[in-house]
């Protein structure tokens, strides 16, 4: 057999594992009863274990070093390649030692997270996080990197960027932002909606529609109820979202409804001939994070999107009906300093993404002891929002990433508004007629452009070269400033 026959059948293998693991993990979220989630455990665990022996086993270094002598013909071998050896690269040079003490700090930080969360006692996380940041440092190191620590993590997400390109990046995003909340101070804000009751299930029928609207195929996918939202492809036509609903608030879910089945999108319409090559995920957590952005913020919060949305809004929830599109364009587009990340509206957001990577970065360059933690992020959160933080459960807990030692994520989530914006100024000008088709309702041939620009790619081709290909040129943070003005500028009366 030709050695790239050889490595495909090898991966396939892993991906048959991972696709029994998320089928798993999707039953645990949702359907399984408590009783079950020990045996799940040990089963989760094992089938965690049998794909990352066959990542770094000495098997896959032989297929992959046999493959690149053979040479690839095709995009997609050659992506096959550079994918799996990146990811058996990084991957053998943590000891499994060293992996496996990662994995029990990790487990033992998070837990210990949620109650110094719930207790908002930032004292009582101290020395875990310590624990783990230590041996995040420790795996930088022997990853490897030229520049800084952090690069050797931002890898893991973001592949091909690097600390010293997203340094000025979010820089002059953070300016700009800053800059821009003080003009909104001027402004009139938006009336609130009239507060009331929205029934859980006329919410769910709204999020079943408005999922139909983007063109999710329920025939390749589900919706269920979770504690939080997620996306998780099963397998080829097979990828599932869930949502969850607050009774006092129907845009939640809504808005939710339309990140999650953004990424659902992506999943469907990834070319069929990668299934089970391990290159059916995203680009990058950045470039995945764009195609939700993209349906929550560019289009469904959009004021043509409301023309089109406002009739079935009320026919769901008839206290709604004597308002007009508008009053809910300017109620979903309301912009607020807040303490909460995950809560932040579309102008604020960004900046708690530039506070966690400061500080995230000077931790693991060894510039921010852990000690100093909670009185550096109160600070830049007057510096940037001039807000203070009322505990650390507001402030410095909030977050699950550093306790599970997901450090160099944070970035993916701004680059994500960050692409949303570039891509929605590409089909502006691409899908004739786009702003009419959105007020009609007629978006699948918007997701028809998507799949054509990313979707089907899958992991072909490194964010960067995805972004050139599309936009003519790399990652800027311009369109999404211009968007942002233009938008909050006309909402707040400017
Ligand atoms: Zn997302």
């Amino acid at each position: 057999m030709a050695a790239l026959d050889e490595l495909k059948a090898y991966v396939r293998e892993i991906a048959e594992i991972s696709s029994a693991a998320a089928l798993a993990a999707w039953d645990q979220r949702t359907h399984m009863p408590p009783g079950g989630a020990e045996a799940r455990a040990k089963v989760a665990g094992k089938l965690e274990r049998l794909a990352f022996e066959r990542r770094v086993s000495d098997r896959m270094g032989e297929l992959l070093a046999a493959a690149e002598r053979e040479g690839a013909s095709s995009e997609v071998d050659e992506a096959l390649i550079r994918v799996w050896k990146r990811d058996h690269t990084r991957h053998r040079a943590i000891p499994p030692s060293l992996y496996q003490k990662f994995v029990e700090t990790t487990t033992r930080a998070e837990s210990v997270w949620e109650k110094a969360k719930a207790a908002s006692d930032f004292g009582l996380f101290r020395p875990y996080l310590a624990e783990v940041v230590d041996l995040v440092r420790e795996m930088a190191r022997l990853i490897g990197y030229t520049d800084s620590p952090y690069d050797a993590l931002v890898e893991e997400y973001e592949p091909g960027m690097t600390t010293s390109a997203l340094r000025p990046l979010l820089g002059e995003l953070r300016r700009e932002l800053v800059a821009f909340l003080e003009e909104l101070a001027r402004g009139t804000p938006p009336d609130k909606l009239p507060r009331g009751r929205f029934p859980l299930d006329a919410q769910r029928a709204l999020c079943r529609q408005a999922l139909g609207w983007i063109g999710y195929d329920f025939q390749a996918g589900r919706l269920d109820d979770s504690v939080h939202p997620f996306t998780i492809g099963v397998g080829p036509g097979d990828v599932r979202v869930t949502n969850r609903y607050q009774e006092s608030d129907p845009f939640s879910s809504l808005f939710g409804a339309l990140h999650e089945g953004g990424h659902a999108l992506y999943g469907q319409g990834v070319d069929p001939q990668l299934g089970w090559t391990g290159l059916s995920g995203g680009a990058s957590f950045g470039i995945h994070e764009s195609q939700s952005r993209f349906w929550e913020n560019q289009i469904g919060r959009s004021r043509p999107f409301w023309q089109f949305a406002h009739p079935h809004l009320a026919h769901h929830f008839p206290t709604l009906a004597s308002t007009d599109p508008d009053d809910v364009w300017r109620h979903v587009n309301r912009v607020r300093a807040s303490f909460i990340r995950v809560e932040a509206d579309e102008v604020t957001y960004n900046l708690h993404i530039c506070l966690r990577f400061k500080i995230e970065l000077d931790m693991i360059e060894g510039k921010l002891a852990v000690d100093e933690l909670p009185a550096r992020w109160n600070r830049a959160m007057e510096d940037y929002l001039g807000i203070t933080p009322p505990d650390d459960a507001h402030g410095v807990l909030q977050d699950v990433h550093w306790s599970a030692g997901m450090i160099g994520y944070f970035p993916s989530y701004a680059l994500g508004n960050l692409y949303a914006a570039q891509i929605t100024a590409v089909a502006e000008r691409e899908v004739p007629g786009f702003w009419d088709k959105v007020q009609t309702g007629d978006l699948l041939p918007i997701r028809e452009w998507l799949r054509e620009k990313v979707h089907r790619h899958g992991q072909v081709y490194l964010p960067d070269e995805l972004v050139k290909r599309i936009t003519g040129s790399g990652l800027s943070p311009d369109p999404f400033l211009r968007y942002v003005r233009a938008k909050y500028g006309e909402v707040y009366g400017l």
